[in-house]
């Protein structure tokens, strides 16, 4: 076989790319796999550590899911999780820190009692917590001098699981234990940025500046730079993107674990909340903060001319925007989102915001984080005149599948490779090794709870 013939190629090479690498190669009969990454080392975008906000989603402090999205959620948590504990490196990959959401005020207390009743009995670890208990795991969100903040505070929250995870190391690491296989050919090529994708009889024949790539599959995993190669193969013309930068702001260190606040329902994007990094250890970080930007990589301005030809702007685009902007509650948070960014004023009107987590913090302790934070890939449906949340699929039906992947992406990246590789197995008549599989990351959760990886330090070239 020559050495750029696949059959099953992916293109990007983050925490969704390095997932279905893996699967492929340690799941499958599929013979040959590659996967094109621009740049020199995978996840260099939107799975690199400080591009995201690590945390490993269950569903359970989401205030923003249903009971359905939550338990979707959970079952590819704890496929993360049982890849993750499991890898010699484990500490490196994913940790373990106390984690809740907190209710502020009479109604969004009575908001997380509710909840609690709902999904508490889908969550084992899960507690509903008073003032004294958060005290115990999280001082500074309730304390004031010697007693409590004054408004009502309760929490929903554990201090027993994995809660953050480093998308950037669990992506070389799939990569890693996919190129280690034996019996297959698993090829990762960076540096190699994908121009032209076209169908060559029944092959795909993908260009790169310097070579030519053939494959009978192909998936794509490239981001906002998705739809911008679909629509080069003629797919998802009745999508558009619009990409939502998320920015942060350090604080020394005022919270032991995650915690997050109750969602507006209004509010298309997530509140944000404060959390350790996992390579940067003494520090919170805050945010994420939610503005629309005109480019698919955060701090590439190279990437503008992509945006143009994947916003598609138009009518139906006109109509979901103007949609957006009629809700007070949107109009004003994109307003403040945009102020968030202007320095001078963006810590003053950000401290308004994180003293509803914690409530003593001063404008000195704010830092914006530089260069921190990617950037979310939304897509508007232009069929349906509506801007979707999670995360999006283009399957042709004929051996090519285009991934974009905004928030919980990361959490996902397992549950959606094991999507893509069924759809990829059914395709080129390939079988897949459902007992293996289902004992490796569908196994019982607690089965690694005794290994502790709770809020380490790391040091050497893991740290920052
Ligand atoms: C601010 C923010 C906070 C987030 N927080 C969380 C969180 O806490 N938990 C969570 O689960 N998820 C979170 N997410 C989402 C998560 O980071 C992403 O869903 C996930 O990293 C997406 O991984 P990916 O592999 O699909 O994309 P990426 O990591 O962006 O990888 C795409 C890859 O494709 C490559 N590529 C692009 N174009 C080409 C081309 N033409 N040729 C070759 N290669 C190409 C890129 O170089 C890149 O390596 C967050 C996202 C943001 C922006």
């Amino acid at each position: 076989m020559n050495g750029h013939d696949y059959d099953l190629l992916i293109i990007g090479a983050g925490v969704s790319g390095g997932a279905l690498m893996y699967l492929a190669a340690q799941y499958t009969d599929i013979e040959s796999i590659g996967i094109i990454e621009k740049y020199a080392a995978p996840a260099r975008v939107n799975s690199l550590s400080s591009n995201n906000s690590q945390t490993l989603h269950c569903g359970d402090i989401e205030t923003n899911y249903t009971l359905e999205k939550a338990l979707k959620v959970q079952r590819a948590a704890a496929m993360l999780r049982n890849y993750a504990t499991a890898q010699p490196d484990a500490h490196h990959i994913i940790f373990k820190y106390p984690k809740m959401v907190i209710g502020v005020g009479e109604q969004e207390c009575a908001q997380l009692r509710e909840r609690f009743e709902v999904f508490g009995p889908h969550y084992p670890h899960l507690r509903l917590l008073n003032k004294e208990d958060i005290a115990e795991i999280e001082p500074s969100v309730v304390r004031k001098g010697e007693g409590y903040r004054d408004e009502e505070v309760v929490a929903l929250g554990s201090t027993d699981e994995y809660t953050a995870v480093n998308f950037e190391a669990l992506a070389r690491s799939f990569v890693r234990q996919a190129q280690m296989v034996e019996g297959k050919q698993t090829d990762a090529h960076y540096n190699q940025q994908v121009q032209h994708i076209q169908v060559d009889d029944d092959h795909f024949r993908i260009e790169t500046e310097e070579h030519v790539y053939t494959a009978k599959s192909l998936v794509v995993c490239a981001g906002g730079h998705s739809l911008k190669l679909a629509h080069d193969l003629g797919y998802g013309w009745h999508y558009s993107c619009l990409p939502v930068a998320g920015s942060y702001y350090f604080t020394p260190q005022v919270l032991n674990g995650k915690v997050y606040t109750v969602q507006n329902d209004a509010l298309p994007f997530a509140a944000i909340h404060g959390d350790p990094d996992v390579l940067v250890p003494g520090a919170t970080r805050f945010g994420p903060t939610a503005l629309i930007l005109p480019i698919l990589e955060r701090y590439n301005l190279s990437t503008l001319p992509d945006f143009l030809q994947v916003f598609r702007f138009d009518r139906r685009v006109a109509k979901v925007l103007w949609d957006l902007l009629k809700v007070r509650d949107i109009r004003n948070y994109m307003f403040k989102n945009f102020l968030f960014e202007i320095p001078f004023i963006r810590r003053m009107l950000f401290l308004k915001d994180v003293r509803k987590i914690v409530p003593s913090l001063r404008l000195g302790d704010l830092k914006f984080a530089k260069k921190v934070g990617g950037i979310r890939p939304q897509l508007i449906d232009k069929d349906n005149e509506s801007l979707l949340l999670g995360e999006a699929k283009i399957d042709t039906g004929k051996g090519a599948i285009f991934n974009m992947t905004p928030s919980p992406g990361g959490t996902s990246c397992l549950e959606n490779a094991e999507l893509d590789l069924r759809t990829v197995c059914e395709y080129l008549e390939a079988s897949i090794d459902e007992a293996a599989f289902k004992r490796d990351l569908l196994q019982d959760d607690e089965q690694h709870d005794d290994a502790d990886f709770t809020g380490r330090v790391l040091s050497g070239d893991n740290a920052r």
